[in-house]
């Protein structure tokens, strides 16, 4: 069986997809980590309740240091400031 395509194998289960912001795989949420920003720094949502945008990230520490690289984590949770 060749199927050549990317994996949608399993549809028919509805989960979330979310594109991490290091390798830029779109996965379901919950392999991912939601980081927000706090008081101007970027910090682990780890309730996934902190307010305002997030930015999805693997807990893979390759991840992590390709979106620091590439400033992904900045960009994706800037936020227009009041004034
Ligand atoms: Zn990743």
């Amino acid at each position: 069986m060749g199927v050549a395509g990317a994996g949608a194998a399993d549809r028919g289960r509805r989960v979330p997809i979310r594109t991490c912001v290091g390798c830029r795989r779109a996965v379901p949420q919950a392999e991912l980590s939601r980081f927000a920003v706090v008081d101007g720094e970027v910090a682990a949502d780890v309730g996934r309740r902190l307010p305002g945008r997030g930015a999805w990230l693997h807990e893979d520490p390759e991840c992590r240091t390709a979106a620091e690289r590439r400033g992904a984590l900045g960009r994706a949770l800037r936020r227009s400031r009041a004034r």
